[in-house]
């Protein structure tokens, strides 16, 4: 099956070929994205109009809105212009008003003569104790009142669009259904008593209650899968077209890796040793490892990272391990160097700051081998770096980087292992839904002796009091990160403010003892400052968001974050994961600019209340939604039109399953449900997924 499937036809015809929807309306519909039955068919009402006929508005709640039969009165045109013209009419108990502006008599008087039998139906509302229906929603002679439906779905409109309008449209879609061959696993519909999919929409579209409306009505939710399904089969079709790709052969001796391990004064927690053999038994296989590695800050990633590149390094090839920014890489650097001794490993670092011979240099000895572990930012794979046998490849703190940056680094080495780590964990609803066509470890648990971090919410009046205590801190040898915030994007506001608190600390604490590092800073001065502090010399760093992911300093135990509010929850539970982190007490104080808005507090509130890092991002994604939670533009998540990642992650991991269940025992999909599930592709628009499924 090269092209759409026939069947399908219909509903990706203009939607011009629908009865009453002409061009005009055609093009106000695709600004709203939709451009084809299909689009009318997985917009669903989001509610639902009870029009019922009734005998009378006697008696109603009022405002509410209803449907009656009525015997149409005397007209009274507006006084002046722009007035009301109000027609008077009368149920059989009750009498009341239609009224209407701007319209015009002729029409008023044909829709409604005088004398004439009428269902109308629209809200009524009292205004100045008399009952009236403002612009009435239909008014139908009596013959026709069957065209105004018991239950009116409404929909979300595009302007200039109506609702009248819209549903006509949607009809028009759902009578051309076609019959499609169920693509669900038979054993999982029965199960959830979902209705085939045609009959799912038909239903959805037919609402006759709240109920109905609700994301876990059977019809809707089966719709939802079908999304999921959707995405996932064509994640599982990436991931098995990955898999077949030939990948290398790394197995390890686990010399290298003893030797590091006897070196340290601590063991490996059970989760890191889990993640480790994950690893090493995905590099040891003859598919190329695509693998996500999560932990929570504070988890020990970094080790993991280095076993990993160990086993390349042990199966005689090389390995990357590439950060987000300078600090992070230099820091990973000064980590790992004296382990990489002990195990008689070369290890390099390669940033933009590399430049002329010496560049040149390090890229003579990794294409000889003679580099076995390079560390760097995005630099290491630039076009020219070329390595002599490269067998692994980390990307550190994923979120910051595209998903296309992850294939670059991953073609550089013509078949290495892809191990990606993320700081930040995700809930398991967007894990799946973006890295569904990857294998994930978790480091679900925080090595021994962490000490919770105290966190207190302290308005920013009480700064003076603050500054007191830091005061105090510092004379007791501890230290203290200063983060300022990110003003409204804009580097140099953003800039003047940490001056500003630099400044203003180093009045108040002394000279020598406060730094400052920035984004702009030239590298060799925020190197220096942040060498200082990593080696306590400076013990008070103000810094702007640059510390954010990933660095290390022990010692430092105070963390004051000002305008905590608005910064993302994720960033602030990286920000204090930087603390808690040696012997000491650590404090982190979260400083707002009042008055504090009720969402505001709740975000610190969660802050307060735990250091769980996936507990803290459910809640980051019930209160901000997926696509603001990693930033839709990068986020590589797709736009779900009915199914709710965050609220059916149960439903997500369900089609992961069974996706990669489909595709294990019908590669080529074309079994009777493999071909079904094509047909379900081609629906979803996963147009590139068609082009992935393997032939024969
Ligand atoms: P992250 O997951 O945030 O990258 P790191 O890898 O930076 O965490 O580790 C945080 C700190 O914990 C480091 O100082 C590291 O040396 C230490 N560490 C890592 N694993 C263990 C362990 N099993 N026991 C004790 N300390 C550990
Ligand atoms: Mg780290």
């Amino acid at each position: 099956m090269s092209g759409r499937p026939e069947q399908l036809f219909p509903l990706f015809a203009g939607l011009e070929t629908l009865s009453g929807i002409g061009p005009r309306t055609a093009r106000l519909l695709a600004r709203g994205g939709i451009e084809a039955p299909r689009d009318l068919l997985f917009s669903l009402p989001y509610s639902v109009v009870d029009r019922r006929r009734r005998e009378t508005i006697r008696g109603a709640d009022l405002p509410c809105t209803l449907t009656v039969e009525v015997t149409v009165g005397a007209h009274r045109p507006p006084r002046s212009r722009g007035g009301a013209w109000r027609v008077q009419v009368e149920d059989s108990q009750a009498a009341f008003q239609l009224v209407f502006f701007h319209a015009r008599a002729d029409y008023l008087s044909r829709l409604l003569p005088v004398g004439a039998r009428r269902v109308v139906s629209g809200k009524v509302e009292l205004f100045d104790g008399m009952a009236q229906m403002v612009h009435p929603d239909h008014v139908v002679p009596v013959e026709e009142a069957a065209s105004i439906p018991e239950f009116e779905p409404v929909y979300h409109l595009t302007q200039g669009v109506g609702q009248k309008l819209m549903y006509r449209a949607v009809q028009g879609a759902l009578a051309r259904l076609p019959d499609l061959e169920e693509w669900i696993d038979p054993a999982l519909l029965a199960s959830r008593r979902w209705p085939g999919w045609a009959e799912a929409l038909r239903r959805a579209h037919a609402p006759r209650g709240a109920d109905d409306l609700a994301p876990s009505a059977p019809e809707r939710e089966r719709l939802a899968y079908d999304e999921f399904f959707a995405h996932q089969l064509t994640l599982a079709l990436a991931r098995a077209r990955e898999r077949k790709a030939r990948g290398i052969q790394s197995i390890g001796t686990g010399r290298l890796q003893r030797k590091v391990l006897e070196s340290l004064p601590w063991r490996l927690t059970g989760a890191q040793q889990r993640a480790m053999e994950e690893i090493a038994a995905d590099m040891a296989a003859p598919e190329r490892m695509n693998r996500l590695l999560q932990g929570d800050v504070g988890s020990g990633k970094t080790l993991v990272a280095f076993m990993a590149l160990l086993v390349a390094v042990e199966a005689g090839g090389q390995g990357v391990m590439m950060a987000p920014t300078e600090i992070l890489a230099r820091q990973h650097l000064q980590a790992l160097q004296p382990l990489a001794e002990r195990a008689g490993v070369v290890l390099e670092i390669l940033t933009g700051r590399d430049k002329g011979a010496e560049r040149k240099a390090k890229l003579a000895a990794l294409k000889a081998g003679d580099i076995h572990i390079l560390v760097g930012t995005h630099a290491v794979f630039q076009d020219d770096v070329a390595f002599r046998d490269l067998r692994l490849a980390i990307v550190d703190e994923q979120h910051r980087f595209g998903v296309r940056q992850r294939k670059e680094l991953a073609e550089k080495g013509v078949a290495a292992d892809v191990l990606v780590m993320t700081a930040t964990p995700i809930p398991r609803s967007l894990a799946l839904a973006r890295y569904g066509d990857m294998d994930v470890s978790v480091l679900d648990e925080k090595p021994p002796g962490r000490k919770p971090v105290k966190t207190a919410i302290v308005s920013s009046a009480r700064l003076d009091e603050v500054v007191e205590h830091l005061r105090c801190a510092v004379a007791e040898g501890r230290q203290c990160y200063w983060v300022c915030p990110l003003v409204e994007e804009s580097e140099t506001r953003d800039l003047t403010a940490a001056e500003e608190r630099f400044r203003h600390l180093r009045a108040a604490l002394g000279e020598g003892v406060v730094g400052l590092v920035h984004g702009q800073m030239p590298p060799d001065e925020r190197d220096a400052a942040m060498t200082a502090f990593q080696s306590g010399r400076m013990q008070v760093l103000v810094a702007t968001t640059v510390i954010e992911v990933g660095v290390d300093v022990p010692n430092a135990s105070i963390m004051v974050i000002e305008r905590a509010e608005i910064f993302g929850l994720a960033q602030l539970h990286q920000l204090r994961g930087r603390v808690g982190r040696g012997q000491a007490d650590s404090t982190c104080l979260l400083l707002y600019h009042p008055p504090l808005s009720e969402s505001g507090r709740r975000r610190l509130e969660v802050l307060r209340e735990t250091e769980d890092g996936f507990r803290i991002a459910e809640v980051d994604l019930e209160m901000r939604g997926a696509g603001d939670l990693i930033g839709t533009a990068q986020s590589g998540l797709p736009k779900f039109r009915i199914a709710d990642l965050e609220r059916q992650a149960g439903l997500m991991a369900t089609a992961q399953t069974d996706a990669r269940a489909l595709l294990a025992a019908d590669p080529s999909l074309s079994g009777e449900r493999g071909r079904a599930a094509r047909v379900l592709l081609w629906l979803m628009r996963q147009d590139e997924a068609i082009g992935l499924i393997s032939v024969g």
